[in-house]
């Protein structure tokens, strides 16, 4: 079955050169998790508006595809950090909401921490859910 590539109220702004640079600063964040020797699956990247503005970007559970608005992305490196880290946190782990995590909260700090402060936050995700895969495949092995 074909991906859906639309989010109800985001409208994804068609392809032109100044979409392109902003999807490339979004890329940025995704090599520097890679590049920091996490291996995370292929992300599909939509840069577009939601009718809300203060929405700076989504992520659907579990299905590897994040949205982000110009907004997240030109406020700051450490901001847009933020901004794509939450939304991968989302859409890779399947995590929601956190009250007590500065990453998943669900409303922006007013400050952030520092991108590399960020990716240590996001490889506590992604460790547990490493964890999670090497347990399913012991249960598998047991089986067998
Ligand atoms: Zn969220």
């Amino acid at each position: 079955m074909r991906k859906n590539k639309t989010t109800k109220n985001f409208t994804n702004f068609k392809m032109n050169n100044d979409v392109y640079a902003l999807r490339c600063k979004v890329m940025s964040v995704i090599y520097a998790v890679k590049k920091s020797g996490m291996n995370i699956p292929r992300i599909d990247v939509r840069i577009g508006e939601d009718k809300n503005c203060h929405v700076l970007g989504k992520g659907r559970l579990n299905d590897n595809i994040i949205w982000i608005t110009p907004k997240a992305i030109n406020r700051s490196e450490d901001y847009l950090y933020h901004t794509v880290l939450h939304e991968l946190v989302h859409t890779i782990f399947g995590k929601g909401h956190s009250r007590t995590c500065h990453l998943m909260s669900a409303y922006q700090p007013q400050v952030v921490f520092s991108k590399d402060k960020l990716i240590k936050l996001f490889r506590r995700y992604y460790d547990l859910w490493i964890n999670k895969q090497t347990k399913q495949l012991e249960v598998a092995w047991n089986i067998e």
